[in-house]
């Protein structure tokens, strides 16, 4: 079943989905647009605009295809921060409204030391291989340090997305420059950090909270989550030995009000483009 097919059967839903906090009329259609659009110093280029991030964290290429062809469908730019080598990201690569930043897994730093382990440096550029062209960098975990900054500029990122201020919290977002250090561009949802938040803050809330705020509204979501439409952590956890499996992982896929749902309905409510879940209407 095509993602569209399994959107349009899924009145399941608009029946599930959470109610929304506020009722606050916002000035719709938004823009979607990709980070390194982000200039601190013009307000209208982050302003009214969202910026949906892609982590794919060593997807198996079948997840990330799934999620490509949501985005792709609805016609929207997007960012997207690569892990590895893979045949997906030629189709990446090739997409004009997909920007392609890097990714890269420094976890291995905080361990016990190995003398066989990559340099920062050789880690960094193995993967800057995949995307030369990249000029905006998330690190996986978020991992972030004043030295790291200075080493991302000095390879010529533009952007670091290292900074995750949850929109619970309340405070409005805006990129910033620092000396030494790309722009920074914090982001105020993520996908695997808002399943766990009871109530969970809905897209048209979230959407309103920005836009009150004129805020920055940078969103991080996770193929794999997108796939397997999580709503709860322990299902992902579940799922893992079906996490490279595709077939296998449609039996994992949750059939309520997940974050496919959250993603698909962000983007209808952002563009004004008819319901792409069929759970239109009342939201
Ligand atoms: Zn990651």
């Amino acid at each position: 079943m095509s993602v569209v097919q399994w959107l349009r059967m899924s009145p399941l839903v608009a029946m599930m989905a959470p109610t929304p906090v506020s009722g606050c009329p916002v000035t719709r259609p938004l823009e979607f647009k990709t980070i390194s659009a982000i200039d601190p110093d013009i307000p209208a280029s982050w302003q009214d605009k969202v910026f949906l991030t892609f982590d794919i964290d060593w997807a198996s290429d079948a997840v990330l295809n799934h999620t490509l062809d949501l985005v792709e469908a609805a016609g929207v730019c997007s960012t997207w921060f690569i892990t590895h080598p893979t045949p997906f990201l030629d189709r990446l690569l090739a997409n004009e409204q997909v920007e392609v930043g890097l990714h890269p897994n420094l976890n291995h730093f905080f361990e016990v030391p190995n003398p066989k382990a990559a340099t920062l440096e050789e880690t960094l550029d193995s993967l800057h291989n995949l995307a030369p062209k990249a000029r905006v960098v998330r690190s996986h975990s978020l991992v972030q340090s004043s030295r790291l900054s200075a080493c991302f500029e000095r390879m010529g990122f533009t952007h670091e997305c290292n900074t995750f201020v949850p929109v619970s919290s309340g405070v409005s977002l805006k990129p910033w420059r620092q000396s030494h250090k790309p722009i920074q561009v914090p982001h105020g949802w993520e996908d695997d950090v808002a399943v766990t938040d009871h109530p969970q803050i809905t897209p048209d809330a979230y959407l309103d909270q920005v836009a009150r705020q004129q805020g920055l509204a940078v969103l991080d979501f996770h193929p794999i989550h997108v796939a397997l439409n999580t709503e709860d952590l322990a299902r992902y956890e579940r799922a893992r030995p079906a996490h490279q499996d595709w077939t296998a992982l449609q039996d994992h896929r949750f059939e309520g009000y997940g974050t496919a749902s959250w993603l698909t309905d962000l983007i209808r409510l952002t563009t004004k483009q008819p319901a792409l879940t069929g759970s239109g209407g009342g939201r």
